[in-house]
């Protein structure tokens, strides 16, 4: 990058330092830590993973991951190298298990001890080669795909790479690792078959003298209702911030929502029934109207798909969402609040006035699942630690 480049991101950044537009995800940091003890409690006799990836699901890998240490996270878990990268930048020296199973260049995994899943005998060739380099041993975890079919050794696959192993002392495999595909899913068969094929995998990999500290492969579903599947550590994600993977786990904990997704009243306006509102003037007045105009759109991960459909919270009630949702900008009917100014609190995931809107309620209305709906906010809505 040329130097003029370089200044222009630079201050091209500062500028999101400075704050204008009033909206903003306040991350309750509190919540993570009451969560991750939650997790705690559900699987008390295993280790448990806070997973960061994406940002912390949306909520800020930086808040999240500080949040679950202190709470007494004994691992991280990360989808890819960056990510673990980033926290170690910020200084976390935890056990970081990058997830997403892209490493490339494994010297770097080394160099900054995060630890990779291995599953192929060209991922072991090329850490082994990284680890006699930098002459040091390799801690690996081994990943079994016991029926998710995206990445990890099939069963049949598990003989020849416990042979491969025997010729790479270099390489220790300290855990062993699976990911459910239907856990959240009411009927069990395919996860009973899952956890099956799981302990058959790690008896063949104890049989074969690998140290394997630690076998997991509960994720939030199975860690809040599926104890069998505990072994030595879950891997919560979702369930850390709040939420649940399905509606039927409300209630297995108690979890405090960690985000408020908020904005403020940008413009207020008086209109007479039969006023069309926003894009391609799919929503009309049918009385006269107030409808406030919000500084946040579909560019902040508030979907499109919401249109005339969500609500939101404004003076402690229920508002309409109305007229397409734009790029940067939206409209919400404000007739039932009177008191309703310039600059007023809306809240459009999160509580007010006892009222609460939640990530399940918002991807429920937009064919989605809590986990996209967070995920989606945008990088221009600064997370705010509270
Ligand atoms: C994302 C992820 C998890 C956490 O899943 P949740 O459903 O959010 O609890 C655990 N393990 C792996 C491999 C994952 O990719």
């Amino acid at each position: 990058m040329s130097e003029s480049a370089a200044a222009l991101g630079d201050s091209a950044r500062r500028a999101f330092d400075l704050r204008v537009r009033p909206t903003e995800a306040r991350i309750d940091a509190h919540a993570l830590s009451h969560n991750f003890r939650e997790a705690r409690r559900a699987a008390p006799r295993s280790r448990v993973m806070g997973v960061v990836k994406a940002d912390g699901y949306g909520h800020g890998a930086a808040i999240a991951a500080k949040a679950f240490l202190e709470a007494g996270a004994d691992w991280l878990g990360v989808a890819l190298v960056e990510e673990g990268l980033a926290l170690r930048n910020l200084g976390i020296t935890a056990p970081i298990l990058v997830l997403g199973g892209q490493y490339t260049d494994y010297g770097l995994l080394l160099q900054h001890r995060l630890t990779p899943l291995v599953y192929r005998p060209d991922m072991l060739d090329q850490l082994a080669a990284a680890a006699r380099q930098r002459g040091v041993a390799a801690d690996a975890h081994l990943k079994l795909d016991t029926g998710m079919g995206r990445i990890g050794a099939l069963p049949e696959e598990l003989p020849g790479l416990i042979a491969h192993l025997r010729g790479r002392p270099e390489v220790r495999i300290t855990g062993l690792c699976s990911h459910f595909a239907n856990a959240d899913l009411r009927d069990p068969t395919a996860t009973r078959l899952a956890m099956e094929l799981f302990v058959e995998g790690r008896r063949a990999l104890l049989d074969a003298g690998q140290p394997l500290q630690l076998s997991h492969l509960a994720n939030s579903a199975a860690t809040l209702d599926l104890p069998s599947s505990h072994h030595d550590m879950v891997r919560p994600g979702l369930m850390l911030y709040g939420a649940v993977p399905a509606p039927r786990f409300a209630g297995l904990a108690d979890l405090k929502p960690a985000m408020s997704w908020v904005t403020g009243i940008s413009h207020l306006k008086h209109v007479p029934a039969g006023t069309p509102i926003s894009y391609g003037h799919c929503w009309t007045a049918r009385r006269d109207s107030v409808i406030a105009t919000l500084p946040i759109g579909y560019a902040d991960g508030y979907r499109r798909s919401l249109t005339n459909k969500a609500e939101a919270l404004l003076g402690g009630r229920r508002v309409k969402q109305v007229g397409t949702v734009c790029m940067d900008m939206m409209m919400i009917d404000a007739t039932d609040v009177p008191g309703a100014r310039l600059g007023d609190e809306v809240v459009l995931l999160g509580e007010q006035g006892g009222e609460r809107i939640t990530a399940q309620d918002l991807a429920d209305l937009c064919d989605t699942i809590p986990y996209e709906l967070f995920c989606a906010i945008g990088a221009r809505v600064p997370r705010v630690p509270v």
